[in-house]
Order: structure tokens, then C-alpha cells, then sequence
């Protein structure tokens, strides 16, 4: 395999209209015990363990927090193996064989209309916590950090711009499953004890909004709208979602929780549910499997813990067959390569592009000055890699290059075809040293 691509297509809008094909249960499963944001962990479980669906069997240990690890079948432990996560290297994994009978974790149990309208702003803290609930758009943040908050939330934005290219799983999921999108919302609310809920979408998306119009007739006064925001990329950062939905900046180092503003992936609110009605981890996702290497692109739910080849199997196989291929888990502009399909699908993987790889033509940097006009953190993507390549760390200090939320903008524009994002994240490491 080689590296990510920086030419992409927009064919969201054709993949948008594929409804999901339920994948079947694989006979093996696999959980990562080690992700981007946890190096380390524990597992309560030995080999030969017979185990339930959504049981907890370790805990993942990050700088900032614990996560609890959960089965996503019911089944048998039967050892480690290691695979590539989505972020590019090869962990270990838990390999469960898959006895397809879904038996839940009987201690798990679900909660009456009262417990649930009972619950605290900390209840959810700790319900978050145990079910691990995270970012489902990719970001992999902890949800219940959210919640912890000091300042009265008055606004809560439900992420669902989806904003790029290729990637359908946001709006798969808001098409074919509203009503736990519109409860997600109402037990945003009933926590944050906030009624106004802005559901943002792009304006060209005339389909959900003409979804979302008609069912948000049927819950007038709730609170709940829909707010329409630009097309274009990086539209769902979450600054530039916060600037178009309220009118509010958000400044470097500020958190929007200081401006009364709590902002949640569409797919994270519809997961709340799970968590918050029937206390259970997120065991499925939509992700869609697509690009010019794959015969035919589809959106999928999957058992987290899908092995990747699965998936490519199911899409038919490679287009071209013997051309190389680019692989991409994630967005094509901030998704991450990964070397190989043999890859396990964890739940804040959105979609798999497979493209045929093109011959990269890099040429010299001729200061143009695109990249720097494209950077919606206003950084100097050119200049920081001067630095980089001249290993110049108080340079690239002074640049803050900390400020980059990766978006690949500065690549996708470069004239000479440079993967400038590349030496942004590369003066990030340097620029986190003593
Ligand atoms: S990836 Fe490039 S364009 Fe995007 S924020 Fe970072 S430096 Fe700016
Ligand atoms: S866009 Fe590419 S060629 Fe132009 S200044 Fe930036 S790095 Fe150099």
C-alpha cells in the first residue's frame, strides 16, 4: 500500500442515496485494546472466556482518562492477534469467536421512563463513562467530558454537516433512523436543561431537510430546529459550525462551553439512546465503503470489530484489480492511511475509501501562497514546513503549528502537489518538545 491521495471526487451525492445494507455478524470479531487516545490497558478476560454482547472486558488507559473496552458480539475469547486501527499502526487485538446469538450482558439492564427522567447532568457523566461513549463523526472524544462543564449551556448544535467528500454514513443514519436522532435531542435537553437544539446542515442536503422539516412538525415547540449552514469544507469544524449556526467565535484556547454552547456529532446524539434508555455500549455503526478502487460503493452497518477485507468482499472487491491501492479510513482529508486492509473497523471509523493510486508528482514549492490562503486556523502551512525541513524547532515554535486541526486543506490546494500536511503534523510532534 502506499500513502493517502490527495485528489478527491465528490461523490457523496450518489453514496447519500444508497440506503444501508445490514453486514451480517462476522464469525470473528476484534477490539483494539489501544487507540490514538490510550496507549495502555487492561483485560479482565483469559483465553477460552466465554463472553456476552456488550460486556465490559478491560479498560483502556489514556493520559487523560479511562476507557472501558466492551464485546460487540456474544461468544469466545480466543486470544490476541495484531491488526491495523485506524490509526495506522498495528495493535493488538481481542479476537472473539462470534456464537451469533447476541446474548446482551444481563447486567445491563434497562431503565424505566422515570429513572431516565430522573437522571442528573451526572448521571450521564458516569453513564457516558461506562458505556465509552465517544465522538461517532471521528473524533474519538470522550462525550461525557462534555457534560462536565461549569458554564449554563444555552445552545446545543448537533453536528451533522458531514462536510467531506465521500463520507455518508451522518447522512445514512439521519435518513433511516430520525426518531433517535429527534430523541437524542430531547434527552440533550432534559440534561442540559437547554430547549434550544440546532440540528446544522449543509444547505445543499434538500433531502434531509425536507425530512426534518416534515418530522420536526410533529414535535412543534420542542425547541428543536434546523439550521442551515454553508457547503463548503471545513464546514463541520466545530469553530467554523459555531461562527454560522450562532454568530459566535470561538478563540484559540477557549472551549465552546465558555460561550453556552455544547456541540455533539449527529451520530453520537442518535447513540445516546442506547446508552441513556437501555445502558448499552455502542456495539454497530454505518460506514460507508467507497472510492474508484472498489467495484461498487455501499453504505454498511457493521459489528464494530469488522475486519476491513470483509467489508471490501461484500463491495464486490477492487476496481482494476493489480493497480495498487490507496487505502483511507476516514474522510479523504483528515482520514489517515492505513498500510494494509487487514484492518479492524472501530467505531469512530465513518467510511473506507479505496482509491487506485495515482504516481505523485511533487515538485519544488514555488511560494504561491495557497496553502496559507486556504488555512482556516491562519497559519503559514508553507513556512512551517521550511522549518521543519531546516529542523529549526524555535521557528516552528513561533509558527504554532499546535493551532492545525489537520483539515489537509493545505495539501489538497498545493499547486506543487506537496503533502504539506505531512510536515504540519510532523512540526506538531516537534513543536510538543521541551
Ligand atoms: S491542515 Fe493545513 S490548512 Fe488545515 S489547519 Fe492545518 S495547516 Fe491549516
Ligand atoms: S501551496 Fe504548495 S507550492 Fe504554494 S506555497 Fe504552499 S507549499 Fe508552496
Amino acid at each position: 500500500m502506499i500513502s493517502k491521495a490527495t485528489h478527491i471526487a465528490d461523490t457523496k451525492g450518489l453514496l447519500g442515496m444508497l440506503p444501508t445494507i445490514e453486514a451480517p455478524s462476522p464469525d470473528y470479531l476484534f477490539i483494539a485494546t489501544e487507540n490514538a487516545r490510550c496507549s495502555k490497558s487492561e483485560i479482565f478476560i483469559k483465553e477460552g472466556d466465554h463472553v456476552y454482547l456488550g460486556q465490559t472486558i478491560g479498560m483502556r488507559h489514556g493520559a487523560f482518562f479511562d476507557q472501558p473496552i466492551h464485546t460487540t458480539c456474544s461468544g469466545t475469547f480466543v486470544g490476541i492477534e495484531k491488526h491495523y486501527h485506524r490509526s495506522g499502526k498495528l495493535v493488538p487485538c481481542l479476537k472473539f469467536l462470534n456464537d451469533h446469538l447476541d446474548e446482551w450482558d444481563p447486567s445491563l439492564k434497562p431503565r424505566t421512563q422515570e429513572e431516565i427522567d430522573a437522571l442528573t447532568k451526572e448521571d450521564y457523566v458516569e453513564i457516558l463513562k461506562n458505556v465509552a461513549s465517544v465522538g461517532l463523526g471521528g473524533s474519538s472524544f470522550p462525550t461525557y467530558v462534555k457534560f462536565q462543564g461549569k458554564h449554563e449551556i444555552k445552545t446545543i448544535l448537533v453536528n451533522a454537516i458531514e462536510c467531506e467528500p465521500y463520507v455518508s454514513a451522518d447522512h445514512r443514519l439521519m435518513l433511516e433512523k430520525p426518531e433517535d436522532v429527534i430523541e437524542g435531542c430531547k434527552l440533550l435537553q432534559k440534561a442540559f436543561q437547554c430547549t434550544d437544539v440546532r440540528i446544522c446542515l449543509k444547505s445543499k442536503y434538500h433531502d434531509l431537510i425536507e425530512v426534518y422539516t416534515e418530522i420536526l412538525k410533529r414535535h412543534h415547540g420542542s425547541g428543536i430546529t434546523i439550521c442551515r449552514v454553508g457547503n463548503f469544507y471545513p464546514q463541520g469544524w466545530e469553530i467554523a459550525m459555531i461562527k454560522a449556526a450562532t454568530g459566535i467565535e470561538v478563540e484559540t484556547r477557549h472551549l465552546p462551553g465558555e460561550y453556552g454552547i455544547a456541540n455533539f456529532n449527529v451520530s453520537t446524539v442518535a447513540a445516546l439512546v442506547q446508552a441513556i434508555k437501555y445502558n448499552r455500549p455502542v456495539i454497530e455503526r454505518l460506514v460507508s465503503v467507497t472510492g474508484d478502487g472498489i467495484r461498487y460503493p455501499s453504505n454498511f452497518k457493521i459489528r464494530i470489530g469488522t475486519q476491513l477485507a470483509a467489508l471490501i468482499d461484500m463491495c464486490g472487491g477492487f476496481n482494476d484489480d493489480g493497480k495498487e491501492k490507496v487505502v483511507i479510513l476516514g474522510g479523504p482529508m483528515m482520514g489517515a492511511s492505513v498500510p494494509s486492509i487487514d484492518c479492524i473497523v472501530s467505531k469512530t471509523v465513518t467510511s473506507c475509501i479505496i482509491l487506485n493510486a495515482e504516481a505523485p508528482k511533487e515538485e519544488p514549492c514555488i511560494r504561491c501562497g495557497s496553502c496559507v490562503l486556504s488555512c482556516p486556523t491562519h497559519l503559514e502551512p508553507q513556512q512551517i514546513m521550511a522549518a521543519v525541513k531546516a529542523n529549526d524547532k524555535e521557528r516552528i515554535k513561533a509558527l504554532k503549528p499546535l493551532t492545525c486541526i489537520e483539515c489537509g486543506l493545505c495539501t489538497y490546494v498545493c499547486t506543487s502537489k506537496i503533502r504539506v500536511t505531512d510536515f504540519i503534523r510532523r512540526a506538531k510532534v516537534i513543536a510538543k518538545l521541551p
